[in-house]
């Protein structure tokens, strides 16, 4: 599998998708999974957007969990269809859509990470992330959209 990759190719029907999980989260953060076929190719498609429930007990507004049961289903659930969970979203309720302190600390290496700034209920910004390999730091993944022949390759696997 390769371990970089410079893109997340999503479509702009998702990305509303995205938009509209965080306004209808707000004041709290929405978070979900990107899931997309398996990366083989060194291409990084989302093909579904999954919500999940945040699990934070406190803190909804700026800190959020994803619930690890649901997360290994998932996973599990697309293993049979040689999809993998390329990413995971989630809202910045009235803050930028990049990365804190405390999704540093919680991130996990070769993920997407996607950030929806929500501002005062109206989603604004949605950008890319992807852990440093050391896990210092992020790097910004330019959101493209796929084109027809990339979600044609990605529907027949
Ligand atoms: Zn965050």
């Amino acid at each position: 599998m390769t371990r970089f990759i410079d893109t997340l190719e999503l479509r702009a029907e998702d990305e509303v998708l995205l938009r509209r999980h965080g306004e209808e989260a707000y004041p709290e953060e929405a978070c979900g999974f990107l899931v997309g076929p398996t990366p083989t190719s060194g291409r990084r498609v989302v093909a579904e957007i999954v919500r999940a429930v945040n699990e934070k007990q406190d803190e909804r507004t700026h800190r959020f969990l994803v619930n690890p049961e649901q997360f290994r289903k998932l996973e599990h659930d697309c293993e049979s269809s040689g999809r993998s969970i390329v990413g995971i979203y989630h809202s910045h309720p009235d803050h930028p859509a990049e990365p804190s302190r405390f999704d540093l600390d919680h991130a996990w290496p070769w993920y997407a990470y996607v950030l929806v700034g929500v501002d005062r209920g109206r989603a604004s910004a949605v950008n890319a992330f992807e852990l440093d390999p050391d896990g210092g730091g992020w790097q910004p993944r330019d959101i493209v959209i796929p084109t027809p022949s990339m979600e044609q390759r990605s529907t027949e696997r």
